[in-house]
């Protein structure tokens, strides 16, 4: 069943205001959103609506209990100035196993995939147009019901926003120094580690900061439980280039699934090197670094494609990982997928989705 989509354009578009060439991460947004709202046992009022504040119930169980969850994708721009997304149908069921962990009504794969698109076609002038920029896709999904009690909400909403973002220095990017936490836990088996829940990042601030403060960039989380096996960074899942094989953690409810992770192990088998999805104990690494057998570590996911990690800090000591660059490797994996992103490389795997301007 097709639900059609009501428009109501803005009047004056504000993309004058933008500094393409300067363009930072998730500060400006695009004229328009997409909105519906579930009630009744069924999404409704599909629409495409200027972009601006919302009204929402000061009872919400979004703002209360955190029964909130979102998605994040990017439109690019290519070569040949088609509009792409990069397998939206992973965040979709991304999406739709975050609704399920949180008692939320899912959203039909037909409605999600037209809502963005139909989105990104109203406002294809702010898929921006410089290498490695692209139109972020920022679905959100929450509660919004008058009522205080501890229970799923009856009412919901599911906006899309979206915002133009900077490119990524690719392989001039700075290689980030990763603390591997010990103190504080992401996520345990059980718990929503796998979803993209709001309250999984509000949790890591704290850490985030106090690593900072100690000259990391980011966060190596452990499991919850020993705090021993390596599990992922911020919003990135975590590789290594471990003696010739790909070794990265098992999905075991505590990562999140990443769309940039699956390309990756993907990718990495048809270069016909081996890939191993095991737990992995942070002194195993550790000592790779020691004896040289650790040759390239980054961080993958849709903000950044691939980043290289150039240090781990472990116990108050700081490891190096190569010579601070972005490894050969990491830098194949990087081409490709930015190369298919803008129709540079040939999809052989059908992973991106035109979006064609009518
Ligand atoms: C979004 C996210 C990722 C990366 O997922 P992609 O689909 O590749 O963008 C990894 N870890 C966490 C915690 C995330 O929120």
């Amino acid at each position: 069943m097709t639900t059609s989509i009501n428009i109501k354009k803005i009047k004056q578009s504000r993309i004058c205001d933008i500094d393409f060439k300067n363009l930072q991460f998730g500060s400006q947004f695009s004229d328009h959103m997409f909105a519906m709202e579930y009630d009744d046992g069924h999404w409704q009022n599909h629409r495409i609506e200027p972009f601006g504040l919302i009204e929402v119930n000061p009872v919400s169980a979004a703002l209360h209990y955190g029964q909130s969850i979102f998605e994040g994708m990017k439109a690019y721009r290519g070569v040949d100035e088609k509009i792409r997304l990069f397998r939206p149908q992973m965040n979709h069921k991304r999406l739709t196993a975050s609704c399920e962990r949180m008692c939320i009504p899912p959203v039909e794969e037909e409605t999600f995939l037209s809502a963005i698109e139909e989105l990104v076609r109203v406002d294809h002038e702010w898929v921006p147009p410089y290498e490695g920029q692209a139109l972020y896709v920022r679905p959100v999904l929450f509660a919004d019901e008058g009522n205080l009690d501890v229970r799923p909400a009856n009412q919901y909403r599911f906006l899309v926003i979206t915002s133009p973002v900077r490119g990524y220095f690719g392989a001039d990017a700075p290689a980030v120094a990763l603390k591997a936490e010990e103190k504080y836990t992401r996520a345990i088996q059980g718990g929503t580690g796998f979803a993209k829940v709001g309250g999984n990042y509000a949790a890591t601030f704290l850490a985030s900061s106090e690593g900072r403060q100690e000259g990391y960039a980011q966060i190596l989380w452990l499991d919850g439980v020993e705090h021993r096996y390596v599990e992922e960074v911020g919003q990135m899942n975590i590789c290594f280039l471990l003696d010739g094989k790909l070794v990265t953690p098992p999905l075991r409810g505590t990562i999140l699934p990443g769309v940039t992770r699956d390309s990756v192990i993907q990718l990495t088998r048809a270069m016909g090197i081996e890939c191993e999805e095991r737990m992995i104990d942070i002194d195993e690494i550790i000592d790779g670094i020691k004896r040289g057998t650790l040759q390239e570590a980054f961080g993958c996911g849709t903000a950044v494609v691939i980043t290289a990690v150039g240090s781990i800090g472990y116990r108050g000591k700081r490891y190096e990982i190569g010579n601070g660059k972005i490894g050969p490797f990491s830098q194949k994996l990087y081409e490709t997928i930015v190369g298919i992103q803008r129709g540079e490389v040939e999809d052989v795997y059908g992973w991106t989705r035109e979006v064609s301007i009518k």
